[in-house]
């Protein structure tokens, strides 16, 4: 047993990696401030002797006492929208929080684990991205307050590693979905489904030939406590290179839902990345780790799980209705 900090572990993702440690025998510190994670989304867990909740922005303060064993840091706001409402506050978690973190695992002589993005590759030229490739993200436009934030937390993690021997790994998370995303979250998964199942018009950004990879929540999870176990540094992407164009996603979820919705075409946002696929050979190799659930699958899931969120039943586990965003987690964005 061990005892676990998780940063934003409010949050969609950082939720689902509460609820899994703590299933395996593990003491867990959530550290959230709220902001775009919800108190909902970690209920279940509450009442559990293993598990607390502590609202902290760690931007401004990590407020641990006694020993931990792992630090991992999935705080920032991670869709989209949310980072965009949020610039200074998602410049100042990845900078700041996630320096006040790695002080907490140096404190203890804890391992750190930094939940990063494909983000860091911008909208790439190389493809699908290796961790090897350097990225092409640009720093003044509007997601880079995001993208540079969390490229500055890998620089951080990595400067604590060699100046103080930090033992570090950092994740680089690509697409992920799932149960407990909040339906007003902005990504593209959640607004699909949550049209989709109340007949609102299918919002495609663009043209819809832009690719992502999408990931489902439980293998991500997988692969990030796969990570915190080994004494890998990484960068290793993790997700699914099951690549798909938006405008196919859009079918399979109308598919799925057998819903009427209609599809309407919007602005494509600036700077969103043409394609993004991972190359996991690394985590394959390293962790041993690849998804294993199909996204037909994973999304009869997750519409599932919508489906009974908006039609006001009990999902189990804590839901996110209401939540702005399902943040305090560092990729689900992407
Ligand atoms: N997207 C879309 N309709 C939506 C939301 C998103 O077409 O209602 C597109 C978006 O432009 C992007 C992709 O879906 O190309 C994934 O968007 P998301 O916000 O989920 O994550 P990103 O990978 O861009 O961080």
């Amino acid at each position: 047993m061990a005892r676990v900090v998780v940063a934003g572990g409010a949050g969609f993702l950082g939720s689902h990696l509460c609820e899994r440690l703590v299933a395996r025998g593990d003491e867990v510190v959530c550290l959230d401030d709220l902001s775009t994670g919800s108190e909902r989304n970690v209920a279940h867990l509450l009442g559990t002797a293993a598990f607390s909740l502590v609202v902290a922005d760690v931007s401004r303060a990590a407020p641990v006492e006694g020993h931990v064993d792992a630090v991992c840091n999935l705080a920032s706001p991670a869709s989209p929208p949310a980072y965009l409402a949020r610039p200074l506050e998602t410049l100042a978690v990845g900078s700041e929080g996630t320096r006040r973190l790695l002080e907490l695992a140096q404190r203890c002589g804890a391992r750190f684990v930094l939940a990063s993005t494909s983000e860091v590759y911008g909208d790439p030229d190389v493809h699908p991205q290796t961790e090897r490739y350097r990225g092409n993200v640009d720093p003044v436009g509007p997601r880079s307050v995001y993208d540079e934030a969390k490229r500055f937390a890998e620089a951080l993690t990595m400067a604590a590693h060699r100046a103080s021997g930090v033992d570090v790994g950092i994740a680089r998370i690509f697409n992920t979905y799932g149960p407990r995303l909040a339906p007003g979250d902005g990504r593209v998964v959640s607004n699909f489904c949550v049209q989709a199942i109340t007949g609102a018009p299918i919002t495609i950004y663009g043209d819809g030939s832009q690719t992502r990879s999408l990931c489902f929540v439980d293998d991500l999870v997988d692969g990030l406590v796969a990570l915190l176990d080994s004494a890998v540094t990484g960068p290793v992407n993790i997700g699914n290179p099951d690549e798909r164009t938006v405008a196919e996603l859009a079918a399979t979820v109308l598919g799925l839902t057998g819903s009427r919705s209609v599809i309407e075409h919007r602005a494509l946002p600036a700077d969103d990345p043409r394609r993004r696929c991972p190359d996991i050979s690394l985590a394959r190799e390293v962790l041993g780790w690849e998804p294993k659930v199909s996204l037909d699958d994973g999304l009869s899931r997750t519409v599932s799980w919508f489906t009974t969120l908006l039609s006001g039943g009990s999902t189990g586990g804590g839901s996110a209705r209401g939540g702005s965003t399902g943040g305090g987690s560092g990729g689900g964005g992407g």
